[in-house]
């Protein structure tokens, strides 16, 4: 496309960390207006204008986690301390937000231009990351020979925390959190990795309930379920199948969904209309507003009026002052 053509796309932005061009992807919206934001392949990194994430909606994410898959194929480029804001090169600050899901980190512009999250930043902040356990390790090495970095796909030490080039913990990407996250209304047919909150928090198999044993969490030893998988890239493989579904579901949802959603709306009325008859009567109760400005015909009223002495005094004192003395 030339600038002719398209006299508004604007210049690809160029990282703050390390100064390559970084991808400017436009993802669909849970609202209809589409969020754009910038990806920066090698430092593994995600830009947002805004801190806006959770307006991306269920197609949105699952086309995100996918770039950010294939990005990790590229050798990670180091944080450096100057990183900048990509907008202004100003400074960058550690926030640190706290989400239903814990403590979340992302590197904030000091004037507000946006934030920087590493991809584990914002998978964490997402709530699809849990920590791995040694039983997980020692499984891991058994199955895959190595241990996958879930920010940028470098091989973690097999006793390392943390990955040892880009500082990310070393975790696991959470299979039914991630459905649930790319169809939050459970929309689409059923998944095999739906289950509910109660299950999660239980630490059962969501495909079939049986307990798991403490450490497990990769898969149910029971039904054979996958419950955590390491790689980026696998767990894209695994939940893209359901990319069309939950495109058709974005773009009309289906019936029994709009059921729900009115049925929502419908539960919220009389909360609404408790509300608005709420206000309507605290407005009612309130005194009648104090005016600020002086009454100037109060100074010509009848009765004792402390601003009105004050007046015929200055009044006296000019008199006497400017009277001609001779
Ligand atoms: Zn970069
Ligand atoms: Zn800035
Ligand atoms: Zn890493
Ligand atoms: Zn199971």
């Amino acid at each position: 496309m030339s600038a002719f053509t398209a006299p508004f796309v604007e210049a690809t932005l160029p990282c703050g960390n390390c100064r390559e061009p970084m991808r400017r992807l436009t993802l669909p919206s849970h609202y209809g207006m589409p969020v754009e934001l910038d990806v920066c392949a090698g430092c593994h990194l995600v830009w947002f204008d805004s801190t806006e994430t959770a307006r991306l909606n269920g197609p949105a994410l699952l086309s995100l986690i996918g770039e950010m898959a294939g990005m990790q194929k590229l050798a990670h480029e180091v944080l450096r301390r100057e990183a900048a804001c990509p907008r202004c090169s100003g400074g960058l600050k550690t926030i640190h937000n706290q989400t239903r899901w814990g403590r979340s980190l992302q590197l904030e512009c000091l004037v507000r231009h946006g934030a920087y999250q590493s991809f584990a930043q914002f998978l964490q902040e997402k709530g699809l990351l849990r920590p791995m356990s040694a039983l997980d390790r020692a499984r891991l090495i058994e199955q895959n020979g190595r241990i996958d970095c879930v920010n940028c796909g470098a091989a973690v030490g097999a006793s390392d925390e943390r990955c040892a080039y880009c500082q990310s913990v070393a975790s696991l990407l959470d299979v039914a959190r991630l459905a649930r996250a790319l169809d939050p209304e459970g929309a689409i047919a059923p998944h095999p990795v739906h289950g509910t909150q109660a299950e999660q928090a239980a630490l059962q198999c969501v495909a079939c309930g049986a307990a798991l044993p403490p450490g497990q969490s990769l898969a149910c030893g029971t039904c054979g379920a996958t419950l955590a998988i390491n790689r980026l890239a696998d767990a894209h493989a695994q939940v893209d199948a359901l990319a069309p579904a939950l495109r058709a579901h974005a773009a009309k949802p289906a019936p029994a969904v709009v059921k729900r959603r009115l049925d929502a709306l419908g539960e919220d009325i009389p909360r609404r209309r408790a509300w608005a008859a709420e206000m309507e009567a605290s407005a009612q109760r309130r005194p009648e507003p104090v005016d600020d400005e002086f009454d100037w015909s109060s100074l010509f009223s009848r009765g004792t009026n402390p601003v009105r002495a004050v007046f015929i005094a200055l009044a006296i004192w000019f008199v006497w002052y400017f009277w001609p003395r001779g």
